[in-house]
């Protein structure tokens, strides 16, 4: 009976074009015209590390209460799994090759269509907390204070509505809520709706936990995954990367400071880059030295131990374990973090009322290794980095606790929210509005294979060949096009979930890989890839 009744509140929603009325809400059914939204994004966040998709490393109670009131996406993945293009793609509704933005070095366009101008253009408060990653904040906004490029753990400078502050005190997942929380009071009793981008920096590298969290966390143990020691047998280009545990920086990512370590042997990722360590290394001390006394005190304790154990473990059958371990700390501790303060902001919602009106989304700019592979770090097309969390809220017209398996992007995320705002998309977007999947069933037109694609180059950070490929419900084909890595590689994601067998010259896959380049031709095709 809740589905059918709002189901025939979506039918009439649907069919609202043009542009969004001036009335006030109109709450047929309970669905609005011009619902709220709150789009939360953090950075990095690994599905595996939400407890609503599993429990087995966190719990998160307050991304967890999303889920139970709304819908889990199991199927969720990016167009490109590198943090400022996957925004890009985000806010465009378009994969990389055509908003442009391919890398982290190369430009945006900032007057390119964005989904929170069209929504500020149709009347909509709009406003960014936090880290976008973008070299120009998003147009169409009324309000924001943005993190500079990646922002700091702490103590941050935000620019505030194009004005550059002085740095803030404090622990930024915090300061980035209060933000949000000022907007939201500000606005609780508008008749004007608003969007809201609450964006966190964490938990991106280098996992910085607040202060109150510190207490005990040495003390934390986490299950190493199945191929923490995988030997990339058959998969060269997993091979050549440089993105292992093994060659964390032992200073910026483990946190060992100088007087325990003098020289960090870690690559983390800059072996292509003459003194990559020795800068990373002093930007951590930098960091450290740029706390507060209070911070630091609440610091010192963590980083003694932690270069005592170093010492102790150094060079020894240990090691990898407790790298494994002080990675898993940090980073989990940084999600816990996110998860308390996404609670302070749902708490608000419920206690104001605005809960009932407004959508609630919560996702990442894309996943990340949590030791598969021995790894960390992303941009491969493999599982753990080609997803990423999708959790949407919106009571009135999606029944809590549902889940749904269809494959769907980052870049559905723009023509949805047109969708439920009643603003027509344009007709150029890439992804799909994902409102027809909120009654829980697939539609039989739903798309069967997801297109990827990664551009930076091999010779960059982390060393990870170009490629793109093509994904359905079961088989996976990834083309790798970097000179001296080219080939493909298959996969039977039913059968080697963690992708360890590289099956692309198996007879009895013959079938599955041809149909798999006739849907990668198709795709390239289809979204006018050109390259
Ligand atoms: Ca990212």
């Amino acid at each position: 009976m809740y589905r059918c009744l709002y189901l025939l509140s979506l039918a009439g929603l649907l069919c609202t074009c043009g542009p969004a009325p001036d009335s006030d809400t109109d709450r047929r059914g309970g669905v609005s015209d011009r619902p709220n939204i709150i789009f939360i994004m953090s950075d990095d966040h690994a599905q595996r590390a939400i407890s609503a998709y599993t429990d087995e490393l966190i719990q998160t109670p307050n991304l967890d209460r999303i889920a139970d009131g709304g819908m889990l996406f199991r199927n969720s993945f990016v167009t490109n799994s590198i943090c400022a293009p996957s925004r890009a793609a985000i806010l465009t509704g378009k994969y990389s090759h055509i908003n442009g933005k391919i890398d982290n070095l190369s430009p945006f366009d900032p007057d390119q269509w964005t989904f929170p101008e069209a929504l500020h253009e149709a009347g909509y408060r709009t406003s960014l907390f936090g880290k976008h990653h973008l070299t120009y904040v998003p147009k169409g906004l009324d309000e924001y204070r943005a993190l500079i490029d990646q922002g700091d753990y702490y103590n941050p400078t935000f620019i505030h509505n194009g004005d550059t502050l002085a740095p803030t005190m404090g622990y930024t997942t915090r300061l980035i809520t209060d933000y949000a929380l000022e907007e939201l009071r500000r606005n609780a009793d508008g008749e004007q709706p608003f969007m809201m981008l609450y964006w966190h920096k964490a938990p991106h590298r280098n996992w910085m936990p607040d202060t109150s969290d510190l207490p005990g966390l040495l003390d934390k143990t986490y299950p190493e995954p199945a191929n923490l020691r995988d030997d990339y047998a058959g998969r060269p280009r997993a091979e050549h990367a440089d993105m292992r545990i093994a060659d964390m920086f032992v200073s910026q990512d483990l946190k060992v400071i100088e007087e325990y370590e003098p020289n960090d042997p870690g690559t983390g990722g800059a072996t292509f880059w003459e003194g990559g360590t020795e800068r990373m290394a002093q930007y951590f001390y930098n960091e450290i030295d740029r706390l507060t006394p209070e911070q630091r005190a609440a610091w010192k304790p963590f980083l003694d131990r932690v270069g005592r154990e170093w010492q102790r473990v150094k060079g020894t059958d240990e090691e990898l374990s407790w790298r494994y371990q002080r990675y898993m700390q940090d980073y989990l501790a940084s999600v816990k973090s996110v998860d308390d303060n996404v609670g302070r902001v749902l708490d608000y919602l419920d206690e104001s009322g605005l809960a009932e009106n407004t959508i609630v989304i919560y996702t990442s700019d894309q996943g990340f290794y949590l030791g598969e592979h021995g790894w960390y770090d992303k941009r491969f097309m493999y599982e753990e980095s080609h997803r990423t969390p999708l959790l949407i809220k919106y009571p009135p017209l999606i029944e809590p606790g549902t889940s749904t398996d269809a494959l769907v992007l980052n870049i559905d995320l723009a023509p949805t929210l047109l969708d439920l705002a009643g603003v027509p998309a344009p007709e150029d977007l890439q992804g799909y509005s994902l409102v027809p999947l909120f009654e829980g069933e697939t539609p039989a037109d739903w798309r069967d294979y997801i297109y990827y694609r990664y551009y930076q180059q091999m010779n960059s950070f982390h060393r990870v060949a170009r490629h793109e490929g093509v994904r359905g419900n079961r088989y996976k084909l990834i083309h790798f096009t970097e000179p001296g890595f080219e080939g493909y590689e298959l996969y039977d994601l039913q059968e080697d979930p963690m992708e360890m067998e590289n099956r692309i010259d198996d007879p009895s896959l013959t079938a599955e890989k041809e149909r798999l380049q006739t849907e990668l031709r198709e795709k390239r095709r289809e979204l006018r890839v050109t390259d």
